[in-house]
């Protein structure tokens, strides 16, 4: 692997956060706006629930301050998002570097906004690929590049083909070179954005939905778009395959369950009210952050079928982007600490 310079190496983890919107059933029930972005880095959480004579008692402040590496608030437009997170990831993965970005939070705070997105106001996933497919068509080299991609679910510890539901569970292989590939999985070569949309948008409503205890619908399962850009070189009429490229953009399950074990303290368990591949995710994330020890510490990617699957993109020579989640409205405090407090950490 080629060698990278200082700058590089200390982007390999960005983490980010998205306070969305308010919106009009929150302020039907009252809630107030308790995050609010200062400046491009920071964030202040304020806790709506303690009294304010406890507080000057103790000594304690209401207010809690988290620093990013960027903070977007809910004027941070779709664009704005995209360009200062992900668009500087396409270029790597064109020169066969390997990349993740994850979109993080409780259920509802907006991950599905930002990474897929709706037809006025596409997200990640499809302004990726049209830069992706712009920067390819501007190469003057004489090699040929294949994009393809693909779109899966895991749910419980089982892979799905979101682009195929039914075709059943796909397995995990490891192929002649020792890299992950998903047996069966469709893989879709377009460059036609507004047929991405449709088929990322049709994908997307095959991801299983699970009632919660509040009896709405809440989504345990990570949504995978895998991006593979293959360079090849034609050597006296052979192909031959110079570079592989990998770039996974997740939608991630609620953090909600996952934080709240997090908080007790709790290392990862198995048991069906843990999600499995979230926790894991967290443990290589913090593993692979740890200040100054991320070659001498042990990362344990086959801990979930998630790490497995990105076990080639997180760390060593990649980039990973982490965007957080919240709402700004007072009712979530907790959900929005523990998520606070969780990618804060994966600094
Ligand atoms: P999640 O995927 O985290 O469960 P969603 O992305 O589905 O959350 O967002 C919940 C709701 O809030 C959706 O109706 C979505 O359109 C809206 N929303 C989320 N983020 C934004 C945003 N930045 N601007 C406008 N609406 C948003
Ligand atoms: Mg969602």
């Amino acid at each position: 692997p080629e060698q990278r310079g200082t700058a590089m190496k200390e982007q390999q983890l960005t983490v980010a956060l998205r306070i969305r919107p308010i919106n009009e059933a929150e302020l039907e029930e009252g809630a107030s706006i308790i995050a609010h972005r200062v400046g491009d880095q920071m964030v202040v959480l304020m806790d709506p629930s303690e009294d304010p004579d406890d507080i000057l008692r103790a000594n304690r402040s209401r207010e809690k301050t988290f620093i990013f590496d960027m903070v977007f608030d809910q004027k941070a437009t779709q664009e704005e998002v995209y360009v200062s997170t992900t668009k500087s990831l396409v270029e790597g993965v064109i020169s066969g570097y390997n990349a993740t970005v994850f979109a993080y939070g409780p259920t509802g705070a907006g991950k599905t906004y930002t990474m897929l997105g709706m037809d006025c106001e596409p997200g990640i996933y499809i302004r990726t690929l049209n830069d992706l497919f712009r920067a390819l068509e501007a190469t003057s080299d004489n090699m040929d590049y294949i994009v393809s991609m693909s779109y899966l679910e895991i749910y419980n510890e089982v892979i799905r083909d979101l682009l195929n539901p039914s075709s059943g569970f796909l397995d995990l292989r490891e192929d002649s070179r020792g890299s992950i590939q998903i047996a069966g999985i469709t893989e879709v070569s377009t460059t036609n954005a507004q047929e991405i949309m449709q088929l990322l948008t049709k994908g997307n409503k095959e991801r299983t939905q699970e009632p919660t205890a509040a009896n709405e619908t809440s989504s345990r399962s990570h949504a995978v778009l895998q991006v593979t850009v293959k360079r090849m070189s034609r050597v006296k009429d052979i192909t031959e395959e110079v570079r592989v490229g990998r770039l996974f953009m997740v939608d991630l399950a609620g953090s909600e369950r996952a934080a709240q074990t997090q908080n007790r303290g709790k290392r990862m368990k198995e048991g069906a009210h843990i999600n499995r591949s979230l926790l894991a995710l967290g443990n290589c994330i913090n593993a692979l952050s740890e200040k100054g020890g991320s070659r001498g510490q042990y990362v344990n990617f086959r801990d979930s079928k998630l790490t497995r699957l990105l076990k080639d993109s997180l760390g060593g020579n990649s980039r990973t982007v982490m965007i957080a989640h919240i709402s700004p409205a007072s009712m979530y405090f907790e959900e929005s600490r523990t998520t606070l407090i969780y990618a804060y950490r994966a600094k």
